[in-house]
């Protein structure tokens, strides 16, 4: 008896990556009207907490779509990693949570809320290829990029982690500064907040979304040109080519000199501010004359300068606070809105640099408090 090939199976999709259009697209593949793009997205996006409800009032084709595509062993499945762990700051203004993907990689997300603010802060990779030495992500090196679908994820998990505990607050800022550089990530992460600030889903808005980056340049011209309406973030942490080679390797690439102008033909490509994170290391970056060549060089860029107080990695001390106020005096001075950043959730290892998946390979179990480590129980809930 011949038996005929069996055609091959693609390998099954997240629907968390596919972007409103893709799904229109994968509806009329299969014959369903992309009209029900609307309901999947509204339940999926603004009614979902994490992954999707089924609901009564889905059209039959839409249903059957769903009963037949997603899911186990189906063409398409949804994001819901496990909560491996998860722990608050003793002020509970931060809730960080490990989250271990389908391939047992960890990446943390982290929830703040201070200042009546609700903010995600979410990683792009897991670990990072930069490298930064002060920086214990960089520490760790690079794993792999995270597609959109897994950057989505860590917001609708922490909306979750919200509407349970806080529900009549909403989440509406939104940080690229967990683990990972977002802009060696660039495709997926631009897709991931196409979807975040949709309208008609979790509605995130762009100028309530920060794209921090230690100075990937094509990405940078790439969002200008583009067009990208998401607040630009820029790290520097060096004045001069020599200080900042010492902090960020990837300044052997693209240096110092050539990143400004990037930055100036950002600014002029866009009209919009770009934001300078400098984070502040005793003895390496935090002198007056640094901050006055700091000055000097953004002259004339519609700058806001983020002094960041160093959280403690191995073999990098803070800058005490006098001297950081002394730093940003002279940067007000010069003209320069600048701010300090406040040092949050450090008693939870939350602060930047040190979201490092150091818990990776841990048989924690998941806890249970906001853990929705049945990865049956997020996935498909028929009414
Ligand atoms: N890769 C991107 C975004 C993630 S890092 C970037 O580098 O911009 C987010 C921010 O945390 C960056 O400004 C980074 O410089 C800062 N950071 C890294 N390690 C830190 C540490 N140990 N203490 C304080 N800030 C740190
Ligand atoms: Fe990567 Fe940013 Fe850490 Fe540098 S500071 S190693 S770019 S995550």
């Amino acid at each position: 008896m011949i038996h005929s090939p069996e055609p091959p199976r693609l390998p099954p999709r997240s629907l968390h990556d596919l972007g409103f259009a893709g799904i229109e697209g994968e509806l009329r593949a299969a014959g369903v009207s992309a009209h029900h793009a609307k309901a999947l997205w509204r339940a999926l996006y603004h009614d979902g907490e994490l992954g999707l409800t089924i609901r009564a009032d889905f059209l039959p084709p839409l249903k059957r779509w769903l009963a037949s595509s997603v899911g186990e062993g189906k063409a398409f499945f949804l994001d819901t990693p496990e909560v491996a762990d998860e722990s608050h700051s003793d002020d509970g203004l931060t809730h960080k949570f490990l989250l271990r993907l389908s391939d047992g990689h960890s990446i943390e997300t982290v929830l703040m809320g201070y200042d009546g603010r609700h903010t995600a802060c979410v990683s792009t990779q897991v670990g990072c290829a930069m490298g930064c030495v002060f920086c214990a992500t960089g520490q760790m090196g690079f794993v792999r990029h995270l597609r959109p679908g897994e950057i989505i994820a860590q917001v609708l998990h922490v909306r979750r982690v919200m509407r349970a505990t806080q529900p009549d607050k909403r989440l509406r800022n939104l940080v690229l500064m967990g683990m990972g550089e977002p802009l060696h990530n660039y495709d997926a992460v631009m897709q991931a907040l196409d979807t975040l600030s949709s309208v008609r889903g979790l509605n995130i808005g762009p100028s309530k979304i920060s794209i921090s980056t230690v100075g990937v340049i094509p990405g940078i011209l790439r969002m200008a040109a583009e067009a990208r309406p998401y607040r630009l973030a820029v790290s520097l942490h060096g004045a001069t080519e020599a200080e900042r080679a010492a902090l960020v390797p990837l300044s052997s690439k693209w240096n110092l000199t050539e990143l400004i102008a990037a930055c100036r033909q950002y600014g002029a490509l866009t009209g919009r501010r770009i934001f300078f994170e400098w984070t502040l290391i005793a003895g390496h970056n935090d002198s007056l004359e640094t901050a006055t060549r700091l000055a000097e060089l953004l002259r004339g860029i519609d700058a806001h300068i983020n002094l960041i107080p160093l959280n403690p990695t191995s073999g990098f001390a803070g800058t005490p606070s006098a001297a950081g106020h002394a730093f940003q005096r002279v940067l007000r001075a010069a003209g320069f809105p600048c701010t300090f950043r406040q040092r949050r959730g450090i008693d939870v290892a939350a602060g930047c640099g040190q979201l490092q998946a150091s818990a990776q390979g841990r048989s924690t179990p998941p806890s249970s408090s906001a853990g929705h480590g049945d990865r049956s129980s997020g996935v498909l809930k028929l009414a």
